[in-house]
Order: structure tokens, then sequence, then C-alpha cells
């Protein structure tokens, strides 16, 4: 049977596209945490929508389940095998059309990286408002597929104000594109916008139409350094008031900065350690230092470095940027991405140390957001108690249970926390109607039922 279905792939994809030997398949089997992933059945790697829509259809015949994939850097486990689906990877689909300058919109492929579409609109004039770390290897389509946030969410939104239209093939093989670039458009229910963040269980997305938002060429950036969550928030509140430029806010905790420190990420900047950091990036057509420096002159912080040159930038973002990787290289992380209202933060932080009795709690955020990523190192892997604890308390500050990464498999068993029956059954609803034979990515967001 196996046979029969590599045959059926290697018919639509060609031979050299349908992957079994062990060895090949085996870089598509984990992700990128080192803590999730399975055995596939097989890796297909499709090149246009047309072969998508052809493998969907013949996995579909075969009664097999996919799992698509675009850069393999989710940290959920949503986008690897649990044992036994055929990995569908998009990133062949990688072609970028020509920048609309009138639209300011771009279509681009599902294989497409953040970092070359980027590129291609910076080459236009413009540029593309979600950014974040794994930018060399992010996709178009897990992006889409996951919502992605990053730095400037708190400038532009999240990946769903960036989609203005995609083309996704559902689980029966037919193909829904919406790509003409219509901002408004009311006529119906707005499908892009119910595959944004589905995480691969109601369609695979292969293009979409994306704004554009205009290139900022002036930045400014500092790294203030506070007593803690309250003041970091006290310093937020006041640049949303006065600083229209603001782009970036990201919030770290004495604990990161060492551990970045120690594995040679990065280098804090300042002469004595400090409780908590906030790194603040403002951009603007003129230099909006002024605007910055005025904003906060009043503000009581510590102390505060102020990058002066696109290598002293680069230095401070590294402190955050390291972050992921130098929590990684420490062992398998309890990663959680939680969000809460703005005012509990602080208190939300305090709790999760104090719950947190064992391993090593290391929080930092995207903090205008609400948004903050838990990461408990030094325990064992599967035992999902410090997990369990943090999601409880998410829930009950108000928060939600995946703030950008998604819910896939790690987080299916804790929806519940912060999602009602009803919504879960509506979300059940839509995806038998999408797929009722269950064939795209079983077992990620909903779990089974
Ligand atoms: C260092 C680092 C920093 C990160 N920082 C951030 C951050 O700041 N903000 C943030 O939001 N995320 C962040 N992430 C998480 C991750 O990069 C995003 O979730 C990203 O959008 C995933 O893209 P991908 O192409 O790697 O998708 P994958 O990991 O391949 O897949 C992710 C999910 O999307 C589904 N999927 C992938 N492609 C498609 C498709 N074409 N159609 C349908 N479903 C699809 C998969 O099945 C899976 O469920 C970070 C990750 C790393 C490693």
């Amino acid at each position: 049977v196996a046979d029969a279905l590599r045959a059926a792939l290697a018919a639509v994809v060609g031979d050299a596209h349908v992957l079994a030997d062990r060895e090949l398949v085996a870089g598509y089997e984990r992700d990128w945490t080192g803590r999730f992933g399975g055995e596939a059945r097989l890796v297909v790697r499709p090149a246009s929508t047309e072969e998508v829509a052809g493998v969907v259809r013949a996995c579909a015949d075969a009664g097999a389940a996919i799992v698509p994939q675009g850069g393999n850097t989710g940290l959920v486990g949503g986008g690897v095998p649990r044992g036994g689906e055929v990995v569908v990877s998009l990133a062949r689909l990688d072609g970028l059309e020509a920048v609309d300058p009138l639209a300011a919109q771009v279509t681009a492929g599902a294989g497409v990286t953040l970092e070359a579409l980027q590129g291609h609109a910076r080459a236009a004039g413009l540029a593309f408002a979600v950014d974040y770390g794994a930018r060399s290897a992010a996709t178009v389509g897990g992006m889409v597929a996951t919502n992605a946030g990053g730095m400037h969410v708190v400038r532009y939104g999240t990946m769903r104000a960036q989609v203005v239209g995609l083309e996704a093939v559902l689980a029966d093989g037919s193909v829904i594109s919406r790509l003409t670039g219509l901002i408004k458009d009311n006529a119906g229910y707005d499908l892009p916008s119910l595959l944004v963040g589905s995480e691969g269980t109601l369609g695979i997305v292969t293009r979409a139409r994306l704004r554009l938002v205009p290139r900022l060429g002036e930045r400014a950036t500092a790294l203030f350094a506070v007593e803690g969550a309250e003041a970091a928030l006290e310093l937020f509140a006041e640049l949303r008031r006065h600083v229209g430029s603001l782009e970036a806010v990201e919030l770290m905790f004495r604990e990161g900065i060492e551990l970045v420190e120690a594995e040679g990420f990065g280098s804090d900047p300042f002469d004595v350690p400090h409780p908590a950091y906030v790194l603040v990036e403002c951009a603007a057509r003129t230099d909006p230092m002024d605007e910055l420096a005025e904003a906060v002159d009043a503000l009581d912080v510590r102390d505060v470095a102020v990058a002066s040159d696109s290598n002293q930038r680069a230095a401070l973002w590294a402190l955050r940027e390291g972050l992921p990787e130098a929590i990684n290289q420490r062992g398998v992380p309890h990663k959680l991405d939680v969000s809460v209202p703005l005012a509990t933060l602080p208190a939300f932080a305090d709790a999760v140390r104090e719950r947190v009795a064992e391993g090593e709690v290391v929080l930092f955020g995207h903090v205008g957001d609400g948004n903050l990523h838990v990461n408990v190192l030094g325990l064992d892997p599967d035992d999902e108690t410090v997990d369990q604890a943090v999601l409880e308390l998410v829930a009950e500050h108000g928060g939600s249970v995946s703030a950008e990464h998604g819910i896939g498999i790690a987080k299916a068993r804790w929806l519940s926390l912060t999602r009602s029956p009803e919504e879960i059954a509506a979300m059940h609803a839509i995806k038998r109607a999408l797929d009722p034979a269950g064939l795209l990515n079983p077992g990620v967001l909903l779990a089974a039922g």
C-alpha cells in the first residue's frame, strides 16, 4: 500500500521529490526545539499549487494523514510528524511576484522565507511589517498558518493584519484562491482569515497576497534598565502615548541576560547588573531619537544604553534575539508562549516565579502585546506538570495559552483552559465541515473528538 501511495505521489511531483530514504527524511522529522517529532511515512516536495492539490488528492485516496511543513521553525510540534504521516514540504513554492507599488502589496509563495520577502519588499522601496529571529528559515505559509507575531506587532499587528488574500488547497484537493488584493471585500465569510492561525488543519496555504508598509530608513534603538515588569509597563505606556514611531518593545529579565552572555550570544552593556531590561526601537523617515528621548525624559529608569550605529544596534538586538538559541543550548526547554491582559503582566510574572519551584525560569517577551515567553529549563521534558501549572496561572489571569506560536501538539490538551466549550465545539464543527476525514494535521490544535 505504501508503495502505491509513493507511486501516486511520484506521478504528481516526480520521483526525486518523494523522499523515503531514512537519511533524507530525518531532517523533516524533528522540530527546532528537539522536543517533538516522529517518523514520517514519506516526505513530498511539490513545486506548485497544482502539485499540492494532486498530492492532497493522492493522500486522500489512500487515507494518508498529512503534516504540512514550511521552514520547520514552529515551536509547538505542529509541523513535524507524530508517526506515520506524509510530510508535505512547501519549501519549493518559493515564487515571489513583482511588488505592486500602487496597492503596496505582493503575492508570495508559501515557501518564501521571511528574509527573502523582506529583501524583496525593500528592493521595491517598501517593507514587510512582520519580523522576528527565525527570519532566515520561517516561511510565508508557516507564518500564515501560525498567525506569527514577532517584534513589530505593537505597530503593525500580527500576520493576520498583513494577509490581504490567500490561495489554499483544501482537504479534498480543491483550490480556493483570493489573490486580487481587494482591501474591501465583504461578500461572504472571509476564508483567508479563517485559514490564518489554523495551523495546517483546514487547508494547505500555497500563496499569500500580503500588505507592505513604507520603508522607514531612520532608527533609534535603546536598551532601558528598569526595576521590573511594573516599571517596564510604565515605560511602555509613556512610549505608546508619545512616540508615534514606536516599533518594538521587548522585555527581558536578569536571568535571560545572564544566559545569553554565558552562551556567548551577546553582552550586557551596563556596568552593573539590573533586574529588567526593555529594548525599544523606533523607526521613521527622519531620526526618531529626539522623539524617544523626550518621551522618556521624565521617567525614572535606572540606566539607558543608546545605539549610535548599526553595530551597536545589532549588539543590543543580539541580547534579545540570542535568547531562544541560548535557551536551546542549555537543553530541551518547557516552552510556553502566553499572553495576559497588560495590566496583569507583572502579577503574572511574579506568580510564575513563585509557582515554579524547580527548574530555571527564563521569562522574556513582546511586552507591548502582553506576551511573555515562559521557558523552564532543567526539568524532564516529558513531565508536563510545570506546563500545566503555568497555563493554569495564565487562565487565572485572564490570558491565552498561546500568544503567537499556536497550539500545535504541545498545547492541544490545554486549549480548553482559555477557550470555552462552545468555542471549541464551533472549531470542531468547522474542522469536520472542511476536513471530514481528518487528514490535515490530525492531533494538532484540536485534540481528537
Ligand atoms: C528563533 C525563533 C524565534 C521565533 N520567534 C517568533 C516570534 O517572535 N513570533 C512568532 O510568532 N513566532 C516565532 N517563532 C516561531 C516560528 O518561527 C513561527 O511559528 C513560524 O511562523 C513558523 O514558520 P515555518 O515556516 O517554520 O512553519 P513550520 O514550523 O514548518 O510549521 C508551523 C505550523 O504551520 C503549519 N504550516 C506550515 N506551512 C504551512 C502551509 N503552507 N499551509 C498550511 N499549514 C502550514 C505546520 O503544519 C505547523 O502546524 C520563532 C521560532 C524560532 C525558531
